[in-house]
């Protein structure tokens, strides 16, 4: 197998179907922002729709208009904008917004000028201190909004939040976030708002706080295979990662006591070993600090040694792997690992290195592994019709 990221579309429509399960009755947006965190947008949103997803989220409206111009249909929210931001084109292509005050304005102009009402959901900041509006501010804002709303130019169908520390189910500031987001929507409602949707959740959010789930649940991570929990697998939640990242090896090449091994020569081997090429660095997004992640060739998993670099990095194969064929003279043989597969992460079925070891050894989250895994690593995808 050459280098590819291989996205397994059935691990992710069996996720979904599990996470569904738990927040039923509540309705599901699949977050799709960040190209599906680095698996593939368009693939992950039909996918998602075809698992019973009702809605799809993103948090740039540049996000949400490349899937309608793939011809998906369905429910979409877009929450992060700039005075860049174009909204006319978000509101023509039927594309929900997210408020948090200025943005309001530029939504009735877009509007106006399509003589076409624009459908928001009003965001209030119940305590994470980044987008939203301030509680000091929401009666405004709301009230505002309704006025609009009286004049055909907008519809208020949705209020929601975000949560701070749902990753830790311990910490009291989700109640304190909770509270604060049911007064919200009370004084919205009150104002004579018709919400078709509230929420607040995330995947940590979903998996442990029912209470969370209002109307929708808004799951990125967790359609994903992976856990928003510290102290919890993949496979204690009853999810299957679907990003399996693999390259073939690159060289093998027997090497005295003492040598060196990539920049800064950090790291130098023991003894007389053989040292393996995998042609995977930063530039395809594996993080250049995370020496010492996980690399699986022929069954054994070997650390990364030395520098990652832009195209590549180095794994020890040590002593035994010097069996098999050596090209005379060359110090380079064939035998036992060049164009063997080495799988970085995958779903652990088979004991496997997982995303969270390179998250480790990166000393970053799972969310960062798959999402930076850049463009230069073509997607395969398998166990999908599409
Ligand atoms: C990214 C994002 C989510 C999804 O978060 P996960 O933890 O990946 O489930 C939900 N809501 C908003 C506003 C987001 O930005």
């Amino acid at each position: 197998m050459e280098r590819q990221a291989i996205i397994d579309l059935s691990a992710i429509a069996n996720n979904i179907r599990h996470l569904r399960e738990i927040c039923a009755p509540a309705r599901f947006m699949a977050v799709v922002k960040a190209d599906a965190y680095g698996h593939g947008a368009v693939q992950v949103a039909r996918t998602a729709l075809a698992a019973g997803a009702n809605w799809l989220g993103t948090a740039h409206v540049s996000e949400a208009l490349a899937l309608r111009a793939a011809g998906i249909e369905a429910p979409l929210l877009a929450w992060l904008h700039t005075p860049a931001t174009d909204f006319t084109a978000a509101v023509e292509q039927e594309i929900d917004l997210g408020c948090s005050g200025w943005e309001l304005d530029h939504i009735v102009a877009a509007a106006r000028e399509l003589q076409r009402p624009a459908r928001v959901h009003l965001k209030i900041d119940t305590g994470l201190g980044r987008n939203g509006c301030s509680r000091s501010d929401w009666p405004a804002l709301v009230a505002a909004a309704m006025d609009h709303q009286r004049q055909g130019l907008l519809r208020v169908v949705g209020v929601f939040s975000h949560l701070a520390v749902a990753d830790e189910p311990h910490r009291h500031e989700t109640d304190e976030q909770l509270e604060r987001f049911r007064e919200a929507v009370a004084v919205a409602e009150e104002a004579g708002a018709e919400l078709e949707v509230r929420h607040i959740a995330n995947t940590p959010a979903t998996m442990s706080r029912p209470d969370s789930h209002f109307d929708m649940v808004r799951v990125g991570l967790g359609i994903y295979g992976l856990s928003p929990f510290a102290d919890r697998t993949s496979a204690q939640l009853g999810l299957v990662p679907a990003m399996t990242l693999q390259t073939q090896m690159a060289l093998c090449k027997d090497v005295p006591a003492g040598q060196g091994v990539s920049y800064g020569l950090n790291y130098a081997t023991a003894a007389a070993t053989t040292l393996g090429l995998v042609p995977l660095g930063y530039a395809d997004g594996i993080p250049r600090v995370a020496t010492g992640g996980p690399v699986r060739v022929n069954g054994t998993t070997y650390p990364v040694v030395g520098r990652i670099a832009m195209d590549q990095m180095v794994i020890d194969l040590g002593p035994d792997a010097r069996a098999g064929f050596t090209e005379p003279g060359s110090g380079v043989h064939a035998g036992t690992a060049l164009g063997a597969t080495a799988e970085l992460f995958g779903n652990g079925h088979d004991g496997g290195p997982l995303v969270e070891e390179w998250a480790a050894a990166a000393g970053t989250i799972n969310y960062e592994i798959v999402t930076r895994i850049s463009g230069r690593v073509p997607r395969s995808y398998i166990g999908g019709t599409l």
